[in-house]
């Protein structure tokens, strides 16, 4: 039975197992590739909603998992909403304290987790008063040399692949994610049953991303980033074939994915695809499936568009937000695009797209004035709409400076053009994006500026060819310190808290932070003084890559 008259994910898995029992849902993991049917599927749904009731879930609980994409995975992606409960995905590659910080915020009891990511669990919980009382099931059918941990496969098995799925109001929470912000704790977004419901039904209509049931869809976008930018849901609504890349995919087994189970839809941030591209230098490569690539989380370079089209493949470019389910923009050529000369409809292409049908959207300047789409004017990005957050949870101070009267304020700086066109030309935020993966700058510059020896120090994301933008630090020396030992010692200190990945390329040394007019850093004016892409090219050694944990 769906779950009633509101506007809930559970009719979408109830008319796939209905219409389409036998299509299928693929999964790489550590043992190998995994297959079952939208039927088996949804009989595991029901067997997890019994499992987790007897284990003690009620409505409104949060769920936790701590995982990469596959079958596993995406089952609680439909049996934790339909509970009436909510999933809460949690990105591994946070640092420790920061995963401390959002299960203690989320109040998460029960933990889903890989085996290949409880090690990296087992570091954040050891002594984290945070996850007291906190339980865990490992992800297959044996348990955890780090962690006390049931198995998945023991936690379900036995139970009936029935289930009296509740009527649920589409107001009811039925997931959250966490965003890092400029400054402060990472924020939480709650997204409702119609949240998820809207954005779902929205991306299916040709200015989404439409997919049919004879679509094969890969999210290679992980499933703990916003829920895989929907594409499990989505893909379900359609009828779809799922594929799920498993732990850490690398070029090879994305390759070998799109091949073997003929994927058609696949999505990930860039990173991912200039991985791929390195990838077809050396080896050949067979994309004779693939009709469409999304692309999102960082700007989709333009050679990368070109090289999909020549391949056959069509490149979409979209935008979103944690806050916005995330979806709010798609690529799509307009009708009025359709014959103009390639070079035309390229420049349009390498734009953040245009609005999703159901949202709205203004630019603001810094006069709080609303700004003329002439592709020229710029000021920051206002959405609201039904899949668009109204307020972060548990955070007052947040939701003012965020939010204005129903409108979120995505800290984009856009022009927008007389076709509709947004295209982000700044950020008001200074995070900096690393594969598609927020690092605090704040953090880091916080972090820096405990050492005796430093002034001052700024940390900003400067162009990377491969990682789209890598930090590096631009450090005022104290008098009297030995700049000889300085960088190294920084760098001994960040190792100490944060990920590799977080560590700047490089440190620079420089007289003066410039400042605005308001005292703060200018990191608008580093960016622009001090750093050129030629401070981090080749910096990047394999380790320091944001999905190596
Ligand atoms: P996600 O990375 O899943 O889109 P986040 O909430 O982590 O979601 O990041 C949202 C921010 O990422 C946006 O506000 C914007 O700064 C940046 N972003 C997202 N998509 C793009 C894009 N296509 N081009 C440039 N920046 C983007």
């Amino acid at each position: 039975m769906p779950g009633g008259t509101d506007q809930t994910l559970r009719p979408f898995l109830w008319r796939a197992a209905k219409l389409y029992p036998d299509r299928e849902i693929v999964s790489r993991t550590h043992q190998g590739i995994e297959r079952y049917t939208y039927s088996e599927y949804d009989d595991r749904t029901a067997q997890l909603a019994n499992a987790l009731e007897e284990y003690g879930i009620e409505e409104g609980d949060r769920v936790g998992t701590f995982c990469w994409n596959h079958h596993r995975h995406f089952e609680t992606y439909f049996s934790v909403p339909s509970m009436g409960a909510q999933l809460h995905t949690i990105n591994p590659l946070l640092p420790d304290e920061h995963i401390q910080y959002i299960v203690d915020n989320a109040d998460d009891q029960l933990l889903f987790v890989d085996q290949s990511l409880a090690p990296k669990l087992a570091e954040a919980a050891a002594d984290a008063p945070e996850f007291e009382g906190v339980e865990f099931v490992v992800m297959g059918d044996s348990g955890s040399d780090a962690l006390d941990a049931t198995p998945y496969e023991a936690f379900v098995e036995g139970h009936s692949t029935a289930y009296e799925w509740p009527e649920l109001d589409e107001k009811q929470p039925a997931g959250m994610c966490y965003t890092s912000g400029t400054t402060g704790n990472p924020k939480g977004v709650e997204y409702t049953q119609q949240m998820l419901w809207s954005h779902t039904v929205a991306t299916l209509t040709p200015h989404g991303i439409p997919m049919d049931d004879d679509d094969v869809v890969m999210p290679v976008v992980p499933m703990f980033h916003v829920n895989a930018w929907g594409m499990p849901f989505t893909a379900t609504a359609a009828g779809a074939k799922h594929v799920y890349p498993g732990p850490s995919p690398d070029p090879e087994d994305i390759a070998g994915l799109i091949e073997d189970e003929g994927v058609t839809i696949t999505a990930g941030v860039p990173t991912v695809w200039l991985g791929l591209m390195d990838y077809a230098e050396d080896n050949d490569l067979d994309l004779s499936a693939l009709d469409t690539v999304i692309v999102g989380g960082s700007a989709a370079p333009e050679s990368m568009i070109r090289w999909f089209d020549d391949r056959g493949v069509e490149l979409l470019h979209a935008w979103g937000m944690t806050e916005m389910s995330p979806i709010g923009s798609v690529s799509q050529l307009k009708y009025t695009l359709e014959d103009a000369d390639y070079e035309t409809q390229l420049e349009h292409r390498t734009k953040q797209g245009i609005l999703m049908p159901g949202l709205e959207m203004k630019v603001i300047d810094d006069d709080g004035k609303e700004v003329a789409w002439d592709g020229e004017d710029f000021g920051e990005l206002w959405v609201r709409g039904p899949w668009v957050t109204k307020e972060y949870f548990e955070r007052p101070e947040a939701n003012a400076e965020d939010f204005e009267e129903g409108w979120l304020k995505t800290g984009d700086i856009v022009t927008i053009d007389d076709e509709g066109y947004i295209k982000i030309v700044d950020r008001a935020k200074d995070v900096i994006k690393s594969g598609g993966e927020w690092i605090s700058s704040v953090e880091l510059e916080n972090a820096i500026m405990a050492h005796d020896g430093v002034g001052e120090a700024a940390v900003v994301g400067v162009p990377h060819e491969k990682w789209q933008e890598r930090p590096v630090a631009f450090v005022v020396p104290a008098a009297g310190a030995d700049t000889d030992t300085l960088r190294e010692e920084i760098m001994d200190l960040l190792a100490a808290d944060y990920p590799k990945w977080w560590l700047p390329d490089a440190i620079e040394y420089i007289d003066e932070i410039p400042k605005t007019a308001t005292g703060k850093f200018s990191k608008k004016d580093i960016r622009e003084e001090y750093s050129d892409q030629s401070l981090v090219e080749g910096t990047v050694p394999e380790e320091a890559a944001p999905d190596d944990d």
